[in-house]
């Protein structure tokens, strides 16, 4: 597909970031070419329906997040790393490869009760960073109802972990 094309293009591959031993995908390039926003942005929401709400995960999750709303005519939620919002929060701990993170959305000022959300991120490794997100959604009373990125990184088992943790029916779309 283009979108494929766009990201064999301008991904760019970094060894030994953000730890010795890891390959990190930056993906920045590809956002940054018009061809590959809008082509992943096309490929993204073919055939997402009953969406009310966008969530997107710190950082590039926003930008994908922003223009995936907009194509799907709904709103958008940026899901932030801990510290940098105003209180009160909805706060989640969770653990990365290496160390500790935490995810946090606004605790007032949203309805989210009932909201079917779509959730937006840029690459999905293990998976945890999308069920912490999943998870502050749930306490808000939304339900996350899809997992859309741009890359999964195979062998490191997030689908599995995401069907674990938001249900089997829950799709995944890379
Ligand atoms: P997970 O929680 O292990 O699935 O990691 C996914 C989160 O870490 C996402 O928010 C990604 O943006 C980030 N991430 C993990 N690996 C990479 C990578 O190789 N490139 C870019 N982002 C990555």
């Amino acid at each position: 597909s283009r979108a494929r094309a766009a990201i064999a293009e301008h991904a760019r591959l970094v060894d030994d970031f953000p730890a010795p031993g890891i390959a990190f995908k930056d993906l920045t390039p590809v956002l940054a070419d018009p061809e590959g926003l809008s082509t992943i942005v096309t490929a993204l929401t073919h055939g997402c329906s009953s969406i009310d709400l966008v969530a997107g995960i710190d950082a590039r999750g926003f930008l994908l997040g922003g223009a995936v709303a907009r194509e799907l005519e709904v709103g958008v939620l940026a899901v932030r790393k801990g510290g940098k919002l105003p209180p009160p929060v909805l706060a989640v701990d969770y653990s990365l490869e290496y160390g500790q993170a935490t995810l946090e959305i606004p605790a007032n000022g949203l309805n989210l009760s009932g909201s079917r959300v779509l959730l937006v991120d840029d690459v999905l490794a293990t998976g945890g960073t999308a069920v912490a997100a999943a998870e502050l959604l749930h306490r808000a009373g939304a339900q996350v109802v899809g997992v859309a990125v741009i890359m999964e990184l195979a062998g490191l088992g997030g689908r599995d972990t995401i069907a674990r943790g938001l249900g089997p029916d829950v799709p995944v779309h890379a």
